[in-house]
């Protein structure tokens, strides 16, 4: 069964904290223009991005985490309202989300709403991530649609999603954990596998990053 996603404006939910977290091997205008949406669309003052350290869904990061960690800083320098939170770069290791959840929920207090954001091919993989059906203790899940992939879910993840759905957006603003909502942006068929490749064949990768992270990528001959 494929669930609805909602495409209209949502209310102005504002309270909360947001973290967005990837490989961002590199970040591109799929990342940034899905964070902008967010923040415009429910109008939170910030949102954090997370790059991990060691992915444990997907193989070794083609580049150091140092220079992925360069690159996000590069990439939101445009947009006051986006921070980088280097937490599972500096805790090194596997980057487990749920480790990350409870260590931001034990600095924001049992009170203030804790949302994470995951692009629909992410959530897709949900139940193969260590602890998952515990990270709604900790924090709601804001899934964003994704160009190619439909929320066509497995009959547990299905279950799941009934259980926790929102009715509405700005139930994640009456509690700090607990709910999902699917929200549909700005669809950009862009992802950090396509830019590498392009890279690798000596192709052009304007308009698919900003500027800075195509000029960080040449002076540093990544992706070669
Ligand atoms: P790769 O191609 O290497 O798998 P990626 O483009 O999926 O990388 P990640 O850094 O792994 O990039 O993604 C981080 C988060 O951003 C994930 O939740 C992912 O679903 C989401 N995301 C990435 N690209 C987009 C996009 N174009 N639209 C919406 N969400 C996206």
């Amino acid at each position: 069964m494929v669930t609805p996603v909602t495409t209209e404006v949502s209310q102005a939910l504002k309270k909360g904290t947001v973290v967005m977290g990837g490989t961002f091997d590199p970040i591109h205008h799929g990342h940034l223009r899905s964070a902008v949406d967010i923040l415009d669309c429910f109008q939170f003052e910030t949102l954090r991005l997370i790059p991990c350290f060691q992915p444990v869904h997907k193989g070794e990061p083609t580049v150091s985490a140092e220079q992925r960690l360069k690159m996000v800083e590069l990439g939101i320098a445009a947009d006051s309202r986006l921070s980088v939170d280097a937490r599972e770069i500096l805790r090194a290791g596997p980057s487990y989300t749920f480790e990350t959840l409870v260590e931001l929920r034990a600095e924001l207090g049992q009170e203030e709403p804790l949302i994470m954001v995951v692009g629909m091919d992410s959530f897709l993989s949900l139940p193969t991530w260590a602890r998952w059906q515990d990270l709604l203790s900790v924090a709601h899940i804001l899934v964003i649609s994704r160009p190619g992939w439909e929320p066509d879910f497995i009959s547990t993840l299905e279950s799941f999603y009934e259980k926790h759905r929102a009715e509405s957006a700005t139930e994640l603003q009456c509690a700090p954990a607990g709910k999902i909502w699917m929200q549909s942006f700005t669809p950009l068929a862009i992802s950090s596998s396509q830019v590498r490749n392009l890279c690798r064949e000596k192709a052009s990768i304007a308009y698919l990053v900003p500027e800075t992270i195509q000029r960080f990528i040449e002076a540093h001959s990544l992706y070669k």
